[in-house]
C-alpha cells in the first residue's frame, strides 16, 4: 500500500503510511468519506494465487486427459475431441479475462480482488444471459458454441491512459500465448500424435487466431475499440460501447453470414493469415467437425428457414 492515496472523488491526499497490514480493510477518504482503497494482507494474496494454480491445474488436467483419451480410445473420439477443444477454449477465455483483471488490479483497481477475478475460475467471468444469448444465436449458423465472458473494471481508479490501454489489450496476451503453444505442438517434429489429433490442434489454433483478431477489431465494445479510446477519450468510447455494442456485433455477424462479398473478402484475408502462421485450412475444416454441436444438414435447413423469414421483411 502506497503511503499517500489521492481520493478519486475530491482529489485530496490521504496519508495511509501508518496502517497495519494484518487484516483486510476498506479505506475511506478523510475529507469526503468516499471509498479510496483497500488494505490487503499478504496471506489473502497468497490464497488467491493458490486458487489460480488450482484452476490452472484443472484446465490442464481436463485438456490433457481428453487428449490422451482421444488418442487411445477410438470409440470415444467424438466426445473427447469436443471436450479437448471446448476446455482449451474455456481455459484461454479465462486467461483472457484474468489478464484484463490482473493488469487493472496492479494499475489501481483494488476492487478486482473481492470480485474473485484473479482466480482463473471461468464461472466468475460469465456475465449472465449475454454470455450465452449471442453465442446461442451463432450456433444456429455455425454449429459451434463459443460462450462470451467479461470482467467489470473500475477504470476510474486507473491513473494513466497508457495503463488503461494496457488493461484493454492485455486480454489477447492469452490468445498469443495459447496460439504460440499450439503452433509449437504443430511444428514440433519430435512429438508423435495421430493425423486426427493434428486436425484438433489446427482447429484449436484457428479458434485462438479468431479470438485474437475479433477482440482487437475497432468495433464498439470490443477490446480494440476500448484500447483506442482509452488513449483518446474514454468517455466517448464508453458511450458508443454502451449503445452500439449489440447492434454493431449483430451487423458484423449479419454481414459475415449473409453478405457474400463481405464474407469472401473476410475469409480470403483470414485464409492468408492462417497460411502465414502455418495453419492448414483443410485440416481446420475437418477438425471443426469435433467442435460442432449441430450437424451440417440441420444447419443448412436452419439457414434456408432463416433466409425465408428475413426475406419476408
Ligand atoms: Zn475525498
Ligand atoms: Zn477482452
Amino acid at each position: 500500500m502506497s503511503a499517500n492515496i489521492i481520493c478519486p472523488n475530491c482529489k485530496s491526499e490521504n496519508d495511509c503510511s501508518e496502517l497495519s497490514r494484518e487484516e483486510q480493510l476498506v479505506l475511506y477518504c478523510a475529507n469526503c468519506d468516499a471509498e479510496i482503497g483497500e488494505v490487503v494482507p499478504k496471506t489473502i494474496l497468497i490464497k488467491e494465487f493458490f486458487y489460480f494454480l488450482l484452476n490452472a491445474f484443472i484446465y490442464v488436467l481436463v485438456i490433457g486427459t481428453s487428449a490422451y483419451a482421444f488418442e487411445n480410445y477410438n470409440e470415444l473420439k467424438g466426445i473427447t475431441g469436443f471436450i479437448f477443444l471446448f476446455s482449451f477454449f474455456l481455459g484461454s477465455l479465462a486467461l483472457h479475462e484474468f489478464f484484463h483483471a490482473f493488469f487493472a488490479y496492479i494499475f489501481g483497481d483494488y476492487t478486482i480482488l473481492d470480485k474473485g477475478y484473479l482466480r482463473l475460475n471461468i464461472l466468475k467471468y460469465f456475465y449472465g444471459p449475454t454470455s450465452f444469448i449471442f453465442p446461442g444465436i451463432l450456433v444456429l449458423f455455425t454449429g459451434v458454441f463459443l460462450p462470451g465472458a467479461a470482467v467489470y473494471l473500475r477504470t476510474d481508479l486507473i491513473k494513466y491512459r497508457l495503463y488503461k490501454f494496457i488493461v484493454n489489450v492485455s486480454g489477447v496476451f492469452s490468445q498469443a500465448i495459447f496460439l504460440y503453444f499450439i503452433m509449437f505442438l504443430i511444428n514440433s517434429s519430435s512429438l508423435n500424435y495421430s493425423n486426427d489429433f493434428a486436425t484438433l490442434l489446427h482447429v484449436a489454433a484457428f479458434i485462438q487466431l479468431t479470438m485474437f483478431i475479433f477482440n482487437l477489431l475497432p468495433i464498439p465494445g470490443f477490446d480494440g475499440w476500448n484500447a483506442i479510446f482509452s488513449l483518446t477519450s474514454e468517455r466517448i468510447g464508453n458511450f458508443f460501447s454502451r449503445y452500439l455494442f449489440l447492434p454493431s456485433f449483430a451487423l458484423l455477424i449479419y454481414a459475415l453470414i449473409f453478405i457474400e462479398e463481405f464474407n469472401f473478402y473476410f475469409l480470403d484475408k483470414f485464409n492468408t493469415l492462417e497460411e502465414m502462421i502455418g495453419l492448414n485450412s483443410d485440416l481446420i475444416y475437418i477438425g471443426l467437425d469435433y467442435m460442432m454441436i449441430i450437424d451440417i444438414d440441420t444447419l443448412v435447413s436452419i439457414r434456408i428457414w432463416l433466409e425465408e423469414i428475413i426475406g419476408k421483411f
